[in-house]
């Protein structure tokens, strides 16, 4: 087994060790079959079995209601930035966004391609350093659906409460579906790419409510309905079938750990250590607002850009990996979805603590 260093990196992420072990096993022979798991066919009975029970596992944990669909499609969670509105929005229909970082700006460029957008709120002016509040937004009553990413990979911002609304809400979950219990019941649709909490890059998980999937306009293409794929069970063409595989054995994972009601906690606990940190010292600054602040990705500066280049290096030195943040604003970002395990942020929080000491 090679020595596997604290992997802080924001997707493809940390995946746990004991699913990377077992996937080795099933890529070169799969239950015994003789045939590797990337070798067999979608069809075979084997497969059709692996697509099955990573649907179930995904409903039994996150509880999604039977009027809902699980599709896993590819193309990335980009794909569904123009997959939804060519779905959801016809001609001179109006949807809401809201715009909180890089990942909801790429939405509303491709929205604006199929309907009249409107961006209810923004903080893109101060460098998307928090989420809106309930009263600081309002959506127009001729709105389709309200748009909204969950946690905001690259600036380290979340919404700890969802928007209340009367209109269809939908969600990019990518980096933190899973992380801490939500009520799917509210949402009209739930998006994630697969590879920050799930499993490898390659599947995006889409949760539909049912009767959104009658509103296609006609002239869409067949791949890009979300009813094709709906129908057919994600087997209208091949599926990603090495993800999805992976995604299953990922919630096995989270379910023997208790589930994402224990998952959550681990991670408030583990996020906390980090803030705990970055406040007790004038050293570290965090980049989001306190009350914006996310438990997936924790985005913070040093005093100085040649500080956080030294800081970057001597972590890596020491085994912690991946902690440059996004070009977009720099610093650093140390990503903890839910497989980062807490030892990583305990040796993070002391080499900080350290690399404070050693250069004041
Ligand atoms: N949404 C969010 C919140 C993301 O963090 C990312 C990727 N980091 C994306 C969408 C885009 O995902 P993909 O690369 O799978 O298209």
């Amino acid at each position: 087994m090679v020595d596997r260093v604290y992997n802080f990196s924001p997707g493809p992420g940390t995946l746990p060790v004991e699913v990377l072990q077992q996937a080795s096993k099933d890529v070169l022979n799969f239950k015994e079959t003789g045939i590797g798991l990337i070798e067999m066919s979608h069809r075979s009975k084997e497969f059709m079995a692996v697509a099955d029970t990573t649907e179930s596992m995904l409903r039994e944990l996150m509880e999604i209601p039977d009027n809902y669909k699980v599709l896993f499609l590819q193309g990335g969670a980009s794909s569904q930035f123009f997959m939804i509105p060519m779905n959801l929005l016809g001609d001179g229909k109006k949807a809401t966004y809201l715009n909180t970082g890089t990942w909801s700006k790429k939405a509303i460029k491709e929205a604006r391609l199929f309907g009249d957008i409107e961006v209810a709120f923004s903080s893109e002016e101060q460098t998307f350093n928090r989420v809106p509040t309930q009263d600081e937004y309002s959506v127009d009553s001729a709105s389709e659906y309200l748009y909204f990413v969950s946690n905001n990979t690259i600036y380290g911002t979340q919404f700890s409460s969802f928007p209340e609304t009367d209109k269809v809400l939908i969600s990019d979950m990518s980096s933190d579906i899973l992380s801490r219990k939500i009520d799917v019941s509210k949402f009209g649709l739930i998006f994630a790419g697969a590879q920050k909490n799930m499993g490898p890059a390659g599947v995006t998980i889409v949760i539909i409510r049912e009767d959104l999937l009658d509103k296609t306009p006609k002239n869409t293409p067949t791949m890009l309905t979300y009813k094709t794929h709906a129908d057919k069970g994600s087997m209208f063409n091949t599926p990603p079938c090495f993800p999805i595989y992976v995604v299953g054995e990922v919630l096995k994972w989270l379910k023997k750990k208790g589930g994402i009601e224990a998952i959550e906690q681990i991670n408030i606990e583990k996020a906390g250590l980090l803030y705990d940190c970055i406040d007790g010292t004038e050293y570290y600054r965090g980049h989001a607002e306190k009350a914006s602040r996310s438990l997936m990705n924790i985005s913070f500066n040093l005093p100085n850009a040649d500080l956080e280049a030294k800081f970057i290096a001597e972590a890596t030195e020491v085994g912690l990996n991946g902690l440059k943040g996004h070009r977009s604003i720099g610093g650093c970002r140390a990503s903890i979805y839910n497989a980062f395990p807490r030892e990583g942020v305990v040796k993070l929080v002391e080499f900080m603590k350290k690399f404070e000491a050693d250069n004041p």
